[in-house]
């Protein structure tokens, strides 16, 4: 029988409402904060896919903006929330453009100190299909903090420690100097959930920002032909011989090859040891009673196609 949402009623649950957390996850972000020091000193912090609002309850009880009015604090969800004390909410996309330019707008131009990012679709249960709109959900909260982010800044945000979570690492490494994965004990040990702790914001040399996807929005893409040395990560592809060429996908007929003569050849390699070779000798020998449709013909044509 599987788990109702009561049975999943953990100590952090229970704690978070002794506690006036929103959500039992505000334990996540204080865990992760206590181990890598993150949010101490920040003065603008962004809390992606924050609602209902336990990680901006975390970022606004640590840095007191009610006591410091140069701290701000901007949260952005698709669903609005309740307010909180010296949080600005952004209701928009993370995926969207315009989210970032009002980020930025609303730190007068600066950039932040801090982005977090605790994002998640709703899950569908299909394992493969969870975990890549995970990792595109992650990807697309690099790809707007890349517009909003500081030099040396920090970005905290969870991931699903699935199949491609390497190539998740390395691509994160591209922008910041220092990558760890960080599983706070008040994310459970039977979730495949954990969080990207990365720090020292360094884009490649001569990056340019861009929330361009090819996916949702194709006429959001910029002249991919137009970019040039970083912003133009693409592998070649480079078709080799002529158009003349003999075809891999095409049969011939005899006729077709003038120019070759055509006469039966022996194959370069004759066979070695096939692990068949046992019962071809047995059936040569009439020891072995081969099924009809495994016909001499049909054995000596896979002795000589596996050469
Ligand atoms: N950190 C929050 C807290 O502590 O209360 C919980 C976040 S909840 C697990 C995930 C949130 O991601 C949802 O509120 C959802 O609306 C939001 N979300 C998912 N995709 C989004 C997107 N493209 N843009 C903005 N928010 C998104």
């Amino acid at each position: 029988m599987g788990k109702t949402s009561k049975d999943k009623r953990d100590i952090y649950y229970r704690l978070a409402k002794e506690e006036g957390w929103r959500a039992r996850s505000a334990y996540k972000l204080l865990q992760i904060d206590d181990q890598f020091k993150i949010i101490e000193g920040a003065k603008r912090v962004v809390d992606l896919c924050a609602a209902p609002g336990s990680w901006s309850q975390v970022l606004s009880r640590r840095l007191r903006p009610d006591q410091d009015p140069s701290v701000k604090i901007v949260a952005v969800d698709l669903q609005a929330m309740s307010p909180l004390p010296g949080v600005t909410q952004l209701q928009g996309d993370i995926t969207s453009e315009v989210t970032a330019n009002e980020i930025i707008a609303h730190f007068e131009g600066a950039h932040a100190d801090v982005v977090v990012c605790d994002g998640a679709p709703d899950v569908t249960g299909i394992h493969d299909l969870d975990e890549y709109i995970q990792a595109q959900l992650l990807l697309a909260a690099l790809n707007i903090t890349t517009h909003v982010l500081k030099p040396n800044g920090a970005f905290v945000a969870k991931i699903f420690r699935g199949k491609d979570v390497s190539l998740l690492f390395m691509q994160l490494q591209l922008f910041f100097k220092h990558v760890s994965c960080a599983k706070p004990r008040a994310s459970r040990n039977s979730s495949i959930e954990a969080f990207v702790v990365c720090q020292n914001y360094s884009p490649p040399d001569g990056y340019i920002p861009n929330m361009a996807n090819p996916l949702l929005n194709p006429q959001s893409c910029p002249d991919f032909s137009q970019l040039g040395g970083i912003n133009r990560a693409i592998v070649p592809f480079v078709v080799c011989g002529d158009l003349n060429c003999l075809d891999a996908d095409k049969n011939y007929s005899l006729d077709e090859l003038e120019d070759r003569e055509y006469k039966q050849l022996e194959p370069t390699q004759a066979p070695i040891h096939p692990p068949y070779e046992t019962a071809l000798n047995m059936k040569k020998s009439g020891q072995a009673c081969i099924p009809p449709l495994i016909d001499d013909v049909i054995i000596e044509e896979m002795v000589a196609s596996d050469n």
